[in-house]
């Protein structure tokens, strides 16, 4: 769910409702880590963004990631956390748990809601200027996305290993190509750079260049409330997002608790229920044709 803005201030939200004080001071204390984890793993995607076969290892991780199984994924990268230990890290993976469950959430009705990547694109955007809008009385089209993800690219080295890690344990023998994150924001912010209140000239050559993209950047233009205001049914989604903010905050104290040798591992991996990012329960059929497209897309070099 490549939404910028819903992820960044749905988990801004769900900061101010963290109730454990240590738990709060890490993420304030790391701030553009917490927000950055909030993105997940949708950075990725923007790697190269206007060439499907371009950096196709790096995005297919995401495409894996998005549909790995929570019990495992979220669990190899609560052990991860604990034994790399930083606050920067685990500030990082707190805002990730919120980005899970808002995925899981919202993406069940947001693929029941459209029928194209595009038209999916199309609502995501049409959910930032709505939701900033009635929840924040913010204008989305005042928001600079490029200026602002340049920013999250802080301790970049830590959080790339991080993602190396989770890529070749989750998947076996997957390495994701070096400084992957620090690349993809990049092109991330390059490419929201023309959205930003683009001129007549601008929309006009997003447009051509649209065609041949893989991604419809043109989608990312945020639009006026007014325009995209009676086109969905918001208020079931601005209910998802408070159910995703709760659990996260819920997910983020068990991961603590973790950390500090109060719970044992067998806690989460129930906790995290078989939901994808996607909205989908995992079931192994699902599971093994993400394996297979996946390798035969990205073959391991040896
Ligand atoms: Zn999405
Ligand atoms: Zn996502």
């Amino acid at each position: 769910m490549p939404a910028y803005l819903t992820h960044k201030l749905a988990s801004t939200a769900a900061f101010e409702a963290i109730e454990n004080k240590q738990i709060k001071q890490i993420a304030a204390d790391h701030m553009p880590e917490y927000l950055s984890g909030a993105q997940g793993t949708d950075f990725v995607y923007f790697d190269h963004f206007y060439l499907l076969p371009a950096s196709y290892k790096t995005k297919v991780y995401g495409w894996l990631a998005h549909r790995a199984r929570p019990a495992q994924y979220l669990v190899k990268a609560t052990e991860y956390v604990k034994s790399h230990y930083s606050d920067t890290l685990a500030a990082y993976f707190f805002g990730f748990l919120h980005h899970y469950c808002l995925d899981k959430y919202l993406h069940a009705h947001v693929y029941k809601d459209s029928d194209s990547l595009s038209s999916h694109t199309y609502l995501e955007q049409a959910l930032d200027v709505m939701y900033a809008d009635e929840h924040f009385h913010l204008d989305a089209r005042e928001v600079n996305r490029a200026t602002e993800l340049l920013k999250l690219i802080t301790n970049a080295d830590e959080i790339n290993a991080f993602h190396e890690h989770m890529a070749a344990a989750v998947y076996e023998g997957y390495t994701l190509p070096p400084r992957s994150l620090q690349r993809s924001y990049k092109w991330w912010a390059w490419g929201m750079k023309p959205t930003y209140k683009p001129s007549r000239l601008t929309r006009f050559f997003l447009r051509i260049f649209n065609i041949f993209l893989s991604f419809d950047i043109y989608a990312f233009i945020y639009k006026k409330k007014e325009e995209v205001q009676g086109l969905h049914d918001y208020d079931k989604y601005f209910k998802l997002i408070r159910k995703a903010n709760d659990e996260s905050i819920c997910y983020m104290q068990m991961v603590f608790d973790y950390i500090h040798g109060k719970r044992h591992i067998s806690v989460l991996e129930s906790a995290f229920y078989n939901i994808s990012c996607l909205g989908r329960p995992i079931v192994s059929r699902e599971e093994r044709k993400a394996f297979r497209r996946a390798y035969r897309k990205a073959p391991i070099i040896k």
